[in-house]
């Protein structure tokens, strides 16, 4: 079943507007993985939120967020993770194919409508 505005707005207010992602929004509606990336994609369609496309660094004890993308397409072939090279990591340049690719979204308007 979708979840009723109320859910979801009371979900997206204990949400950070600039990250977020498909499992916290299925915690807070406490739905499948598929409604929770339905809710998400109809917000971009309505124009509520903006997808992004994070790196996520390889490195087991790091795992940070190299960098975000809008377009699939424009994330280059390689990427460094700057923690890992400030860390003196041997590892710290990564090829982009090799590392998992996070969509998660901005939140850009003030209510979710889907009317
Ligand atoms: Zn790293």
């Amino acid at each position: 079943m979708f979840p009723s505005i109320k859910k979801i707005n009371r979900a997206l207010e204990k949400l950070d507007p600039d990250r977020i992602y498909v499992e916290n929004m299925r915690y807070l509606l406490g739905t499948s993985n598929r409604i929770a990336k339905l809710v998400c994609d109809i917000a971009v369609r309505k124009g509520y939120f903006k997808k992004f496309y994070a790196l996520e660094c390889k490195n087991k004890h790091c795992g940070r967020i190299i960098g975000s993308w809008e377009n699939i397409s424009e994330i280059p072939q390689k990427v460094s993770c700057l923690t890992c090279e400030e860390d003196g990591e041997n590892e710290a340049y990564f090829l982009t194919r090799e590392l998992n690719i996070i969509p998660f979204y901005k939140y850009i308007k003030k209510s979710y409508k889907l009317a």
